[in-house]
């Protein structure tokens, strides 16, 4: 669990008082990691507490965070530091969260990011780590892993050092999300929630966060009578709430393919969950239906005929990294899986998207 987590609006000019007590010395730079999205935005960038050697990286999130990615920086931050640093922060959305806790992983442990991409296997604890999210929806600011895109797959570094030492949730810094995306990523926490909350592996802890970040949602992109900061909040703690829904069990068929989608064309997590989640009528109707009437209320339009040119080959690596998630599918249909999670199966689904 994050230890330490803070929330309203406004929290972010408290980050000046809950790093200082944890700068080991005037030479242990805090490094901020932070979207480049945001280079110009002075609301964010000129708040951010810089003192004695403390260093800003602008980190692009065009693509989603690689291994490689994460070497390079640690190699980055160990050459140009006096001293290891005192902390990492993630200023940014899931992908510049998740890049802040494999950062703060790998300057304590040996090795590249990519011998850590499985379950429990990191060895030291990580350096302090803050994650302050800009965007709500992933939970990635919660949960006990780091995705990674590796050479070999896509897989997050889960461990119990993962988590965030201390979390800012400051619903403020979320005003400029372009309305797409805050849909997308908002519907990974709805979808985060329908995937746990009907699979195999539910349990009390799950199903008590899982069902309140499900009503939130349904509030937020369904029911309509909130304000824009009313809905900026909520989504704040759905987020949460729905990351702690998986912490406890486990995510289920939409991811498993989205991350086929991800690993082949790059397609990006939140926006790969709607499309694959869009197809899944038969593993979970009402929520399917649901979901389709949050695409009309929002008039999202989503790209369709994705797989349409993809070869053969194409569809096995997809199906290849899918079925790879062993975890998500015995959550979701449970421990004979195996009997209707074809390769047959999976090239219908995908062939629709
Ligand atoms: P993201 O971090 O890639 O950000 C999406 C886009 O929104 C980017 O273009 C970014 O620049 C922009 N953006 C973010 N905040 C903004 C703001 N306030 N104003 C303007 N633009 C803003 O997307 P995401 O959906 O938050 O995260 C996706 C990533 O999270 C994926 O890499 C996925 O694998 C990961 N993820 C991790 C977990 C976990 O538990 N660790 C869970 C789910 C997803
Ligand atoms: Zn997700």
């Amino acid at each position: 669990m994050v230890p330490r987590v803070i929330f309203g609006r406004g929290s972010f000019n408290q980050l000046s008082e809950l790093l200082a007590p944890n700068r080991l010395s005037n030479n242990a730079p805090f490094i901020f990691l932070v979207d480049d999205v945001f280079r110009t935005n002075v609301n964010i960038t000129s708040r951010i507490p810089i003192a004695y050697q403390d260093k800003i990286i602008l980190v692009s999130t065009a693509e989603e965070p690689k291994t490689s990615q994460v070497d390079e920086l640690v190699e980055d931050i160990i050459l140009t530091s006096k001293e290891r640093p005192s902390g990492i922060i993630g200023i940014g959305g899931g992908s510049i969260l998740d890049l802040a806790k494999a950062v703060a992983i790998m300057l304590t442990n040996e090795g590249n990011a990519e011998d850590y991409q499985g379950w429990d296997l990191v060895k030291n604890k990580a350096l302090y780590h803050v994650g302050i999210p800009t965007i709500s929806g992933t939970g990635a600011e919660v949960s006990r892993t780091t995705v990674l895109t590796g050479p070999q797959r896509k897989l997050g570094i889960n461990s119990d050092f993962t988590p965030f030492d201390q979390v800012v949730l400051d619903p403020e810094l979320t005003n400029g999300a372009p309305k797409d995306q805050w849909f997308y990523t908002g519907m990974d926490c709805f979808i985060h929630c329908v995937e746990s909350l009907h699979g195999t592996y539910l349990n009390a802890f799950s199903k008590t966060y899982g069902d309140t970040a499900y009503g939130l949602c349904k509030e937020i992109y369904l029911d309509g009578n909130l304000t824009k900061k009313e809905t900026q909040d909520k989504l704040m703690m759905a987020s949460w709430h729905g990351g702690m829904s998986i912490a406890y069990s486990q995510v289920g068929v939409a991811h498993a393919m989205s991350y086929g989608l991800s690993y082949l064309l790059g397609t990006k997590h939140g926006i790969g969950n709607c499309i694959v989640f869009n197809h899944l009528e038969e593993f979970y109707p009402n929520d399917v239906k649901l979901f389709k009437e949050m695409l009309e209320k929002h008039n999202i339009n989503m790209p369709v005929g994705i797989c349409k040119d993809l070869s053969e080959k194409d569809f096995d690596t997809m199906i290849d990294v899918a079925l790879g998630l062993e975890p998500l599918w015995e959550n979701a249909i449970g421990k004979n899986w195996k009997k209707t999670i074809t390769r047959k199966k999976l090239k219908e689904l995908y062939s629709k998207m």
